[in-house]
């Protein structure tokens, strides 16, 4: 037949030597490769004890933010979520009441707010959205889990403490 190509090579079926059957030299070759290793510089780290430099523009988990007086920045705008190209976020806006103005700074909030991390590809196009610098994402990344809902990260764990209380 042929060939389509120029790149076929002939193969060379002579039967083996005593010698060649014992692998010896292929075997010593192959030590030799490891050894070699051994000397050079490692390109692995022992994560998690080590961790590697993040790049300056590297996007992680997200996070909520406060303003100077521990008041929440989030006014469920929706901004973050319509541009969002996972569709990853979701939340619920509820009125702020008299008295609450030192827990929200605008007066609508978020009283649910969920990012789906299974469906984020971290593209931070939600903190470029944001018109009230209420979403940032970090240097952190989101820790695996054995459960899908364990993904699932509420306002509770997205929010940072409140600067003057720390809780
Ligand atoms: S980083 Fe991108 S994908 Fe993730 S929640 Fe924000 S907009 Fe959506
Ligand atoms: S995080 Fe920003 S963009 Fe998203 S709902 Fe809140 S204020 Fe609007």
């Amino acid at each position: 037949m042929q060939a389509l190509t120029d790149r076929s090579k002939m193969v060379d079926r002579k039967p083996m030597t005593f010698v060649e059957r014992l692998y010896l030299w292929n075997i010593i070759k192959g030590m030799r490769i490891t050894f070699a290793h051994l000397f050079r510089k490692k390109v692995t780290v022992k994560f998690p004890e080590q961790k590697r430099a993040f790049s300056p523009v590297f996007r992680g988990l997200h996070i909520l933010n406060r303003d100077e007086e521990g008041r929440e920045r989030c006014t469920a705008c929706g901004l973050c979520a319509v541009s969002c190209p996972a569709e990853a976020i979701t939340m619920e806006g509820a009125e702020r009441k008299p008295g609450e103005e030192h827990l929200y700074r605008e007066e609508k909030y978020a009283a649910k707010y969920e990012i789906n991390m299974l469906r984020c590809i971290f593209c931070g196009f939600c903190e470029e959205a944001c018109p009230k610098d209420a979403i940032y994402l970090t240097e952190t990344f989101a820790p695996a889990n054995y459960k899908r809902e364990g993904f699932i990260y509420g306002k509770d764990d997205l929010l940072i403490p409140d600067p003057k209380t720390g809780k």
